[in-house]
């Protein structure tokens, strides 16, 4: 198959270079897929800045972008997956036959591959080889940019199902990103009656608050210690203390998410407080076999991705996508179109 194949390739802190690359070749159980929309999230954009995350660091050029959504343009004959069909792209590919694997949490797998997390060039390319299992159909309602951001949404709904939000739980959420916006949505959505959003952001907490049952506070106004009783925290920010401050406002037997990425060793908790309280805290690492409902939550309205959209740009401008929180306070999420 002749195809050109344009794609933003990462070369260095802040050096993005727009080549033609040859189409991947399809492993087995692969379709091809052609990109519409993928999404910037801040792991992107750290990559972007750094080229590395902490130990992970890129020793060679490498394609960013792991929410993403697109067209199935070549599939086995039989196969789940009809050319012509849109799809959301779940990023991992596990091994499939570990023991993580087998229990059916891939996300555990030692040697799982995930799209934009080096070596494995992600989504910012016109064309891009997936497992069929890993591509979600999606129906005419759901757009390209929600398609794409069922990435994050599967990551808010996987910290609620973590910690097993239920009806009547008053939940915290520290953080006012995308992850903390949709968890927050998702926290409503499965019955939680309060849900609080702090965050220091004046314009984020203003976001946060025009969705349906949720509460955005300023932190800084108002301390943990004013903010009530909460039975679930999703800690989205990776704000240093950040986890150990936001415990502090868990009712006995509560549930913490660790959500967010920074410097948070364990020793930061207050032991003592976990003890006395009975608190529960829990990982949260992507996500494993819930895009299927994360998907299902926003056919059926329960959550609204479409409004973290800011800004948008074609493939060429993946750079000005990749700075643009740092140039607009408002800017929430950026979607690329590698077909523009
Ligand atoms: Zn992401
Ligand atoms: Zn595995």
């Amino acid at each position: 198959m002749t195809m050109d194949n344009i794609a933003a390739v990462l070369y260095g802190p802040r050096e993005i270079r727009i080549e033609n690359r040859d189409v991947p070749q399809r492993r087995p159980g692969d379709v091809l897929v052609r990109v519409l929309a993928v999404g910037v999230c801040g792991s992107d954009v750290h990559y972007y800045r750094h080229a590395q995350i902490g130990d992970t660091r890129i020793d060679k050029p490498i394609i960013l972008g792991h929410e993403a959504s697109g067209v199935v343009v070549e599939a086995d004959d039989g196969g789940q997956l009809a050319v012509g069909q849109r799809v959301s792209i779940e990023p991992h590919r596990p091994c499939g036959h570990c023991r993580e694997c087998i229990a059916g949490r891939y996300n555990m797998c030692r040697t799982v591959e995930f799209l934009a997390h080096p070596p494995t060039d992600g989504a910012l390319a016109q064309i891009i080889a997936v497992p069929a299992a890993f591509c979600f159909p999606v129906s005419d309602s759901v757009s390209d940019d929600e398609a794409a951001l069922v990435e994050p949404l599967a990551v808010g709904l996987w910290a609620a199902t973590r910690t097993r939000i239920t009806a009547g739980d008053r939940v915290l959420v520290v953080g006012a990103g995308p992850i903390g916006l949709l968890a927050a949505q998702v926290a409503n959505a499965v019955g939680a009656t309060t849900v609080i959003v702090v965050d220091v952001s004046t314009p984020r907490i203003n976001k946060a608050s025009t969705y349906p049952g949720v509460n955005g506070t300023l932190l800084g106004d108002v301390g943990y210690s004013e903010l009530g009783e909460f039975d679930v925290v999703i800690e989205c920010s990776g704000a240093p203390g950040a986890l150990r401050d936001a415990a502090s406002a868990l009712a006995p037997r509560g549930r913490i998410a660790a959500v967010g990425i920074g410097r948070n060793p364990l020793s930061e908790l207050d032991i003592l407080l976990i003890q006395s309280r009975e608190l529960e805290l829990y990982g949260v690492y992507r996500y494993a076999g819930i895009y299927d409902r994360a998907i299902a939550l926003l056919e059926a309205g329960r959550v609204d991705v479409a409004s973290l959209v800011t800004h948008r740009f074609p493939l060429a401008q993946t750079d000005e996508a990749m700075s643009i929180g740092e140039t607009d306070p408002d800017a929430i999420k950026a979607i690329i179109y590698p077909q523009r």
